[in-house]
C-alpha cells in the first residue's frame, strides 16, 4: 500500500508537520509528523509532545534503510539530521564523539587529514551514524573487523522519558548490546563515541577479477578472507546453469606505513571526492535518466550480461584507488533508485551460514528466476558473528538482491519473499533489519528465537514501558 491516510485523531498536532515520508527504496511511503530537532532540550520537547498528543515517536537517521524502518505513519517521526556536532576528536588515538545525524561522508571528511578512515563505512556515504548504529551496519571489511557495533566505544542513550543514561561494554552492558542494532526501540542516540582506523595513504589497493559461477565465488572468497582487509562480490543474477551465480570480485588492501611515498597529498579531500562527471562530459545527475529504459528484465539481463563480459575481457586488474572512490561505489550515480520508476525496489538481503550459503544461495537464484523475477543488482559479503542481541551477523555470506516493484508484480514479489524466507530459515540463516520489507513476525522468531525477543521485550518495557517508540517496522514484525 502507498499511502496511508491521515487519522482524525491526529489533528490536535499542526498540519503544517505532516509529510510524505518514503522507505528509502521507494516502494512505500507514509505521512507523519516530522519534526527536525537540532538540541537535546528540542528532542525532549518532541517526547513530551508525543505522550500529551497519544502519539508514537520514531526515529529517522539519514533515511536510508530500504523498507519501513525509519517510517511511523500517522505518527511523529523525529528526524535527526540536524544534530550534526562534532563534539570530541583525538587524532592522537583517533577517538571521536559524535552526534547521531553526523553522516560518514561529514565523518570521514573530517578526520582523513589527520590519517584516519571509519572503521566501518556503508555502501553510501549518506547514512547518520545514529541510523548506522541502529542497524549496526557492516562495511566490506565486515569479515576482519565485524559490524559497526564493534568499534563504539559507548553511547549516551535518551530514554522515552527524556533521561539520559551512558551506555558502554562496561556500563549498562545489557542495554550497549540491545540498543546497537535495535532499531531505535529502545532509546535515542544522542552521542556516540566511536574508535577510528589509522591509515597510511588515501589510497586503497584494489584487485579485480570475475569469477565463473557460484563455486568459483566462494572458492575466491575463501582463499583471499584473510589477507584481504576488504572484500566483496558482485553477481549477475540472470546466469543460468553451469554459470549461476558468475561475477566480480573485488578486494583491497590498505597501504602499510612507508609504501605511499605522499600520504598527505593522497589523503587531501580533493583528492578523494568523486568526480562531477562521467567520462568528463555527463553530468552525474542525469545518468539515472539514461539507466531508466534499462530496468526491465530484458534490460537488467544485458547490463549484468554486459558487465560480467567486460570484466572477462578485461581480466584481472591491480590498481590503487581513494577510499571513497572504492566504498562509496553506489554514490558514483545519484537518485540511482529513480531507475526503477514511481514504485521503487526493495531489497532482501539474507545472511547465511558458510556451511549451507552455497546451496541455500544457489537455490534462491534459481527460484527468482523459475519465477520469472530475477534480481537486477546482486551484492555478496562475508560476515563473522557478533554479541550484540538482534544481530544479523554469523560466520557466513550475506547475498543482497534488489527487485524492482511495479503495480503489477508487488504481491508476487511478496510470495517470493515468503518462499526465500524458507530457503533462509531452511539453511540456518538470518535477516537484517535495514533492509527488509517483507519480514513477517513468526520468520523473526524463527531465526532470532523466542528467548532473544523476549529479552528485548524486557528491555524496552524498562527503557520504554509506555511504548513510545515505534516504527513500521516495528509494529509489522514484533507488533
Ligand atoms: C545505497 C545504500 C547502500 C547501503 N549499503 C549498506 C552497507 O554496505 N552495509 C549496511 O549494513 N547497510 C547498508 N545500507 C543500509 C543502511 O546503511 C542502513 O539502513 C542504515 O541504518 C541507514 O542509516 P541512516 O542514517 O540512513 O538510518 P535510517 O534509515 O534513517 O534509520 C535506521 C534505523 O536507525 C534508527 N535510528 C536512527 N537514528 C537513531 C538514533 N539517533 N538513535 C537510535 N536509533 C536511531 C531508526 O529508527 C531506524 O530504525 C545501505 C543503504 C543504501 C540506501
Amino acid at each position: 500500500m502507498r499511502i496511508v491516510e491521515t487519522d482524525p485523531k491526529v489533528l490536535t498536532l499542526p498540519q503544517e508537520r505532516l509529510e510524505r515520508v518514503p522507505a528509502w527504496g521507494g516502494a512505500s511511503d507514509s505521512l507523519s509528523y516530522v519534526y527536525r530537532p537540532s538540541t537535546i532540550e528540542q528532542v525532549q520537547a518532541v517526547l513530551q509532545l508525543a505522550r500529551t498528543n497519544g502519539r508514537s515517536v520514531g526515529l529517522r537517521g539519514g533515511g536510508n534503510s530500504y523498507g519501513d524502518a525509519a517510517m511511523n505513519a500517522e505518527n511523529i517521526l523525529l528526524d535527526l539530521r540536524r544534530m550534526t556536532r562534532v563534539l570530541e576528536w583525538n587524532p592522537e588515538n583517533g577517538r571521536i564523539i559524535v552526534e547521531p545525524g553526523v553522516t560518514i561522508a561529514q565523518l570521514w571528511q573530517y578526520i582523513l587529514e589527520d590519517g584516519w578512515w571509519p572503521p566501518v563505512v556503508t555502501g553510501t556515504m549518506m547514512t547518520a551514524i545514529g541510523g548506522c548504529a541502529g542497524m549496526n551496519v557492516h562495511g566490506k571489511n565486515a569479515w576482519p573487523v565485524g559490524p559497526i557495533g564493534d568499534h563504539i566505544l559507548a553511547f549516551d542513550m535518551m530514554l522515552a522519558n527524556g533521561d539520559i543514561i551512558a551506555c558502554s561494554r562496561d556500563e549498562n552492558s545489557d542495554l550497549f548490546h540491545a540498543a546497537i542494532g535495535g532499531m531505535g526501540m529502545l532509546g535515542i542516540f544522542t552521542a556516540i563515541t566511536l574508535q577510528m582506523k589509522r591509515i597510511y595513504s588515501g589510497l586503497l589497493d584494489v584487485a579485480t577479477e570475475s569469477r565463473p559461477n557460484l563455486a568459483a565465488m566462494f572458492a575466491y572468497f575463501e582463499e583471499h578472507l584473510e589477507n584481504s582487509d576488504y572484500i566483496v562480490g558482485w553477481m549477475d543474477a540472470f546466469a543460468k546453469g553451469d554459470a549461476l551465480g558468475r561475477g566480480d570480485v573485488h578486494k583491497a588492501n590498505y597501504l602499510p606505513p612507508g609504501v605511499d611515498p605522499a600520504p598527505s597529498q593522497t589523503m587531501r579531500l580533493d583528492k578523494q571526492h568523486l568526480p562531477p562527471t562521467l567520462f568528463g562530459i555527463v553530468p552525474k545527475s542525469i545518468i539515472w535518466v539514461f539507466m531508466r529504459p534499462f530496468m526491465n528484465n530484458p534490460g537488467a539481463w544485458l547490463i549484468n550480461n554486459g558487465k560480467y563480459y567486460a570484466g572477462k575481457l578485461t581480466g584481472p586488474t591491480q590498481t590503487r584507488q581513494p577510499h571513497a572512490a572504492f566504498h562509496f561505489l553506489l554514490d558514483y550515480v545519484p537518485d540511482w533508485k529513480r531507475a526503477y520508476g514511481r514504485d521503487g525496489l526493495i531489497q532482501y538481503q539474507p545472511f547465511i551460514p558458510k556451511e549451507t550459503a552455497q546451496d541455500a544461495f544457489r537455490e534462491m537464484l534459481q527460484l527468482c528466476q523459475k519465477r520469472r523475477l530475477p534480481n537486477y543488482l546482486t551484492v555478496f559479503k562475508r560476515h563473522r558473528p557478533d554479541d550484540f542481541l538482534l544481530t544479523h551477523g554469523l560466520d557466513g555470506y550475506s547475498m543482497a538482491m534488489d527487485f524492482r516493484i511495479t503495480k503489477g508484480n508487488r504481491s508476487r514479489v511478496a510470495q517470493l519473499a515468503r518462499e526465500l524466507d524458507e530457503i533462509v530459515l531452511q539453511a540456518g540463516g538470518r535477516f537484517y533489519f535495514a533492509k527488509d520489507s517483507t519480514l513477517r513476525p513468526e520468520t523473526a522468531v524463527a531465526y532470532l528465537g523466542q528467548q532473544t525477543i523476549d529479552q528485548f521485550r524486557a528491555l524496552k518495557q524498562r527503557c520504554d514501558p509506555d511504548k513510545l517508540l515505534q516504527t513500521n517496522l516495528w509494529r509489522r514484525v514484533f507488533g
